[in-house]
Order: structure tokens, then sequence, then C-alpha cells
């Protein structure tokens, strides 16, 4: 038996097949150092129980959070093309924007998004950022919105660097205990804010391991989690000190930024995502992470709790499917694909493509050009 976080209210229950893994979850939005086990089944092997109605089933599914990062099941139903932009916006009291390829590509502002986030704020509406790039913190990504133009209080960023941070404190982590980062600047910066003690990230990018007969690494026994982000000085030394530290140091917590297969570092080409180095790590420990970037629910769950939010009254904005979406229906908000970034029409509309969101439009200024066009 199985029940998921975020549908307990409903006791979901479902039977899990013998492929299922256990992963330990702590309990969100309490300061309580306990953690429970639930099992998380791969979506392929859910099998609800007959009394469940499909429909109700579906909603609650839909409503499932998880902190794998991957589980999920799906909704069916076709996307919508956005027509009515007024309704959706006097619907939801807070819209969540992805940031590259909804408000900026690379290092270009998007045609039409500062006159976008002016008419939703003047009309009240609180603006979220999320993003699943660890490489920057918060006080970082506020300098990146600033020199686009665009006014946006550190307060409304969330970057899956601070999530780790945010996450670390929600469980009351040990303020004597270490965390050894696998990453960039981004997840020290926002350690250091939260007060914890790290070690690791950029300064182990140039160690080299010597292999001599008999040689043994030491690590340290005072690392009580290891983080994984994207880190483009990823090596083996940094591959073994996060396993010893995982392997080795009773209850260290793995967890990881994002498993993001690709990330956009160029133009030109797909790069390799914070999800390679996340891989590496589950192959050599044999464990899976707790994923604090989307689609997981925990910046949804952060966000719900700090500001007091519903998530039905949350509308998620993004250019993927696979995370930005999936983010957005995990946490049980309404969802608008926009057709700015990495997906095309021809990929939502695919019959390879399971992930639907409620709305797709071309990009986020036709919240304005929409409503000009209705009036
Ligand atoms: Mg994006």
């Amino acid at each position: 038996m199985l029940m998921t976080r975020g549908v307990s209210d409903a006791f979901l229950a479902v039977s899990a097949s013998a492929s299922s893994r256990s992963l330990v979850v702590p309990a969100l939005g309490t300061r309580r150092r306990f953690f429970s086990t639930l099992l998380l089944p791969s979506s392929s092997s859910l099998s609800y129980s007959s009394s469940f109605h499909f429909g109700a089933c579906r909603r609650l599914a839909r409503r499932a959070s998880t902190m794998d990062g991957r589980t999920v099941v799906r909704a069916a139903a076709p996307a919508q093309k956005l027509e009515n932009a007024d309704e959706l916006i006097d619907s939801v009291e807070t819209f969540i924007f992805d940031c590259d390829g909804v408000i900026w590509k690379g290092d270009k502002l998007i045609d039409g998004v500062p006159e976008t986030l002016d008419m939703l704020r003047s009309k009240g509406k609180r603006l979220v950022f999320v993003t699943n790039n660890s490489t920057k913190s918060r006080k970082q990504y506020g300098k990146k919105f600033e020199t686009l133009g665009l006014s946006v209080s550190e307060e409304e960023i969330f970057a899956s660097s601070f999530a780790a941070a945010a996450y670390l404190k929600s469980i009351d982590f040990p303020k004597d205990k270490k965390v050894y980062v696998i990453g960039e600047d981004g997840i020290l910066k926002e350690l250091e804010l939260a007060g914890f003690q790290y070690l690791g990230g950029p300064a182990d990018g140039d160690k080299k391991i010597e292999l001599k007969p008999g040689f043994l690494m030491e690590h340290d026994e005072n690392v009580g989690a290891v983080v994984v982000g994207f880190d483009r000085y990823f090596n083996y030394y940094k591959v073994q000190y996060g396993t010893l530290c995982i392997r080795e140091n009773p209850g260290c917590l793995f967890i990881a930024t994002n498993r993001d297969a690709v990330t956009h570092l160029t133009d030109a080409q797909e790069w390799a995502g914070g999800g390679s180095m996340v891989g590496a790590i589950c192959g050599s420990t044999q464990r899976e992470p707790l994923v604090v970037g989307k689609p997981s629910t925990f910046m949804m769950d952060y966000l719900a709790n700090k500001f007091g939010i519903l998530k039905s009254q949350i509308c998620m904005v993004g250019d993927r499917l696979d995370t930005d979406i999936l983010f957005g229906q995990n946490g049980g908000c309404k969802t608008l694909l926009v057709l700015s970034g990495v997906t095309s029409l021809q990929m939502l509309q695919s019959p390879n493509n399971s992930i639907q969101p409620d709305f797709y439009t071309n990009k986020i200024s036709d919240f304005v050009t929409l409503k000009a066009a209705a009036v």
C-alpha cells in the first residue's frame, strides 16, 4: 500500500507492485525531526482500487506530491489554446513563472514581458519566479532581472539553489553538521545565508585523485547531507567524495536540486543537465535523491505555506512539459504552456506526449494582446 503526500486527506490508496522503491521523505511545513518512509512505485506500476471513480482518481492523482522528481500520474485531456486571457487571469491570484524560455532566452528578454508583468501587478496578482538552475543564488538572479530592466524583488525569486537550503531548514538540519556540495556558487551562497556549514563546490573543481596502491580517500564524517546540482566542474574526486559521505556517514541525505536531462548553455545545442551529475551519484550509491526543484512539489508547498495561498489559486506558466507543467500539475495548480522556449506546438500535440497543460499560448505577452483583442 502506498499513500502519497498531498492526497493524504482523501487517502488515495494505491497498490504498489514489486518494482516499488523506498524513499525517505521528511514531513514538510513542520520543524519536526522525523522521517516517514513511503513507497513510490513507478507510474506504470500503479493500480488503483476498482472502487475509486476514475474522475476522482485522476484529480487526486494530479495532486499527488512526490519528491523523487519523476513519479507522477498525468492528465490526459488535450491542452486548450488560450483564447480568453481575462478568464484565466481572474481565476487565480498568483502566477508562477519559469524564467528561461518564458521571461528571457539566454540573456535576451522575450518581447512584451515588462508590459505583461506590469499589467498583472496592476490587477493585484502575486508574481513568483521559479527556476531549476542552481548555479545562481536569489541575489544573483535579482541582478539578472535588474540588468534586463525588470523590477523583481529577491523575495519573488525561487531558484533550486535556494530550495536546497530551504529544505534543510524545513527539516531542522543540525547546524553542527556539514553539507557537501556538488554544484556551483549559487548553492554555496544560499547555504551560507541559511547559516549552514558546507564544503566542496567550485573549490573541488580542480582536485584530482592519484591512484597509488593502497590509496584511501579520507572524507569528513560530519557531513550529514550531499547536495547535487548542475556543475560544470564535475569530476571523479567529487563523485567519490559524495559517494563516501552518502554510503558511510549514517543518515546522510542525498538531495538533488533537479534531475533535468538537458539544459541550454548555448542556443546551438542541448547540453547535459543537472540530471547527469545526479545520475552519477545514483549509480555509485544505488540511492534515489530527494529532489527539491521542479517537478517535485517541495517549492510549491514552500510557496503556498510562505504566502498562505491555495494551490488552486495558482497558475504555473512554463515552457517545459516535463518540469514546469508537471510541477504545476503535481501541485494541483492551473497550468499554461508557452511556446516561446523549448516546446513546440508539434511536440505538445505529438501522440508520444502525455503531459497536457490546461492551456497553451505563444508567449506571455498574449495575456495583453488577447485582452486587447477582447475589448
Ligand atoms: Mg524554461
